[in-house]
């Protein structure tokens, strides 16, 4: 059987055979980035199904991205020997479409939300129907919820102690109470509700432990208490239970995840067989040290070793652009040039990045240029999140105060039912067009106080709105609207969401400084809005041949030929969310802050590595110096290796985008920030020479 692996270019070593060849009880595998982890579970499947003649319906294997599920099934049905009828009937499942059948099986009717866009409708009508006040977004609500289903909590367990938290927790549980009464589940309620039926129905469960004889899990080390309890149930009789992970890529404590459960899984099974992986096959020798150096600063870890293979000399690139705009442009000409020059194709790269909001510049070229790529992710544009939606549309107004479209769009803002309250205004506006016809919002019959006084306010947002200039009509709406409300918020637990909604913010503010009028940036906005929607149209979820965007979070198990680790600067990664638990060390005592800043930080620094461990031939590292429009430090993790001496401060260079003049003794060169926008550089300044773009190298 080995040999034949070997005819197909896969030479297993000495751990791995002896993991593929384990007959039965608990194995654990403990290892680094790209060790083989996944091909060493992919070919003991193989063994198993060619070898041991296990039938494979006796087998689960689970991970938790679709992607990785996906690539699971793929490379097994790859493998010599096996037939399309044996990968049918394989479960290689996600959790989440695992146990989502077995509740359908069981008659669990209940439909799950199709889209997001659904769930933020619902949550929308209940706080209308409670008539609860401040721009709580559905986003927001959602993901607290959800953080608090993975840490098996309901949301009766949620603070309400300041008004904020009130709010939420009672839009919340209405929300619990609506699903209930509409036989409607979220994607979060599917683990507990299959968690609850194995619970209270011992024949269910012990038909399931006889179904599956082999359960193996990948990636670990992101199971929370949920997945966790739930794996050993089903494996509890036999106790075949492989489990491979690596706790420096523990990326979800967010979210509950506990490298715990990796680390302590001699504990609970004593007999486990233990192996271990050092040998990387993934990445050059550069990007496996870069790594290492990376995570070695990390406290709480097991220490592993791991050692390089793959030859290849390319040096990581390290690129300061001056924005993200900036570093748009600079990454898709880069990535042009490699693909117009033949060195790669389209589907060679991946650009990576800390949080979903951070692609915005990216995504906007990738379009603008027609370059094609796909972007996992909730797919929702800058300029549609519930968020900035309605900003834009209050701009919109200022423009032109008959637009229909956004007046509708507004009234929620003005707690004013959408249905009626358009009915009215387009009736009195047939009799009486006026330029302004939301003016005659005031006569609307029933009004409250306080929705007077917020219509005055609106209208008069709207007309000083006029003429200010983009960025600094969008600084003014933050600071009357927004400000005060996240800042207000003083739940500990919406750190994240807090910096979040401040980020989009920030992006929104930087992506509109680029335009010198409010109409300007609507046209583009509008432009980017139809090119998406016309792109988004009937693509698959395949990769194929273009260029992969995702979050760190999403890459996790997978890896490109080239990484664009994109926003590599303090306050992105580690991101502000993290650094803010410093901030709270007035808040707690002071150590319990410094240790929470510890604990965060780590995390941080365990996606920089899972970013950078992405990469098996080359990899680029950006960090603008303007992040949400504020001067940002190149990251710490970036700078780690150079301040451990491995690589010298002030002696290593950067490179910076800018022109450059072709003639020789001249060498002139201008940062492409200060000349982009005015003119296309032709010729040099000094000399008269042509220009050309490319990269400047500055100390670090
Ligand atoms: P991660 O921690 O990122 O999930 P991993 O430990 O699961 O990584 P794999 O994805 O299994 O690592 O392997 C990384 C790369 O190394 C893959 O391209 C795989 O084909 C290759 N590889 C794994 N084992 C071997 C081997 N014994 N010989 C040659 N190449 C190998
Ligand atoms: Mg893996």
């Amino acid at each position: 059987y080995f040999r034949s692996l070997e005819r197909i270019g896969i030479e297993l070593n000495e751990p791995q055979l002896q993991a593929v060849r384990h007959g039965d009880g608990p194995l654990l595998t403990l290892a680094g980035a790209g060790a083989g982890k996944t091909t060493m579970l992919v070919c003991r499947t193989g063994y198993m199904l060619s070898v041991r003649r296990i039938p494979p319906g006796r087998m689960l294997l689970l991970t938790f991205s679709s992607k990785a599920a996906a690539e699971m099934r793929e490379r097994i049905a790859a493998l010599p020997g096996m037939t399309g009828r044996e990968t049918a009937q394989l479960y290689a499942r996600t959790f989440h479409s695992f146990f989502l059948q077995l509740i359908r099986r069981q008659g669990v009717e209940q439909d799950i939300f199709s889209s997001t866009q659904r769930q933020h409708i619902v949550l929308k009508q209940i706080m209308r129907e409670l008539g609860i006040q401040g721009p709580y977004q559905p986003e927001t609500l959602l993901s607290l919820l959800s953080s608090y289903k993975l840490n098996m909590l309901t949301v009766a367990a949620m603070p309400g102690n300041t008004a904020g938290e009130k709010d939420m927790k009672q839009i919340l549980l209405r929300y619990e109470q609506w699903k209930q009464d509409n036989g409607q589940m979220d994607f979060d309620d599917v683990l507990l509700v299959a968690h609850r039926m194995l619970k209270d129905d011992p024949g269910l469960l012990r038909s399931l432990q006889d179904r599956f004889h082999y359960v193996m899990v990948d990636e670990f080390q992101d199971t929370n208490e949920l997945q966790y309890e739930l794996v050993r149930m089903l494996a509890a009789p036999r106790r075949n239970l492989m489990v491979v992970g690596d706790d420096d890529q523990t990326i979800y404590s967010f979210n509950g995840a506990k490298s715990e459960f990796l680390l302590e899984f001699e504990q609970l099974y004593p007999d486990a067989a233990v192996v271990t992986l050092d040998i990387n096959y993934r990445s050059t020798a550069v990007i496996v040290g870069l790594g290492n150096e990376i995570i070695r600063h990390n406290v709480r870890r097991r220490t592993k070793t791991l050692q390089a293979t793959r030859q290849g000399t390319g040096q990581p690139q390290y690129i300061r652009p001056a924005t993200s705009d900036e570093e748009a442009q600079h990454i898709v000409g880069y990535i042009k040039r490699e693909v117009d020059d033949g060195r790669r194709s389209y589907g060679d790269f991946a650009i990576l990045y800390r949080a979903a909001s951070n692609s915005r510049a990216m995504l906007e070229q990738l379009m603008l240029q027609d370059i094609p790529h796909i972007e996992y992710g909730d797919g929702i544009l800058l300029y549609d999140h519930g968020l900035v939606k309605p900003i834009v549309d209050y701009l919109r107004l200022s423009q032109d105060r008959r637009n229909f479209q956004a007046m509708e769009s507004i009234m929620p803002s003005l707690y004013l039912n959408r249905e009626r309250a358009m009915a009215h205004i387009r009736a009195h506006d047939q009799i009486r067009p006026k330029k302004g016809p939301l003016i005659y919002l005031r006569s609307l019959p029933g009004l409250r106080d306080f929705q007077r006084e917020k219509i005055k306010e609106r209208l008069a947002l709207i007309r000083s709105l006029k003429i200010m200039k983009p960025e600094q009509a969008i600084a003014y709406i933050r600071r009357q609207f927004y400000d005060a409300y996240i800042e207000a918020n003083e739940n500990h637990k919406m750190t994240q969401h807090k910096e979040l909604q401040k980020e989009l913010l920030d992006e929104l503010e930087t992506s509109a400084k680029r335009f010198g009028t409010i109409s300007e940036l609507l046209a583009f906005i509008d432009q980017v809005k139809l090119k998406s929607s016309t792109d988004a149209a009937g693509k698959s979820q395949e990769q194929g041949d273009r260029i992969a965007l995702m979050t760190i979070h999403r890459a996790k198990g997978l890896e490109f030929p080239v990484v664009l680790l994109i926003g590599a600067c303090e306050g992105s990664l580690p991101h502000s969310s993290a650094l803010e638990a410093d901030r709270m060390k007035d808040i707690y005592t002071k150590e319990s802050g410094m240790q929470k800043l510890q604990i965060a930080l780590e995390e941080e620094r365990r996606l920089a590595y899972v970013a950078v461990t992405r990469a098996r031939e080359e990899l680029l590292i950006s960090s603008p110096s303007l992040y949400r429009g504020r001067k940002a430090a190149v990251s710490r993790f970036v700078l780690a290796p150079f301040e451990s001496g491995e690589v010298q401060r002030g002696k290593t260079m950067v490179a910076v985008p800018a022109w450059f003049c072709t003639g020789k003794p001249c060498k002139a060169w201008t940062r492409i920030s200060e000349v982009e926008h005015a003119l296309e550089a032709k010729e040099c300044p000094l000399c008269q020479a042509p220009m050309a773009k490319g990269s400047r190298e500055v100390p670090v």
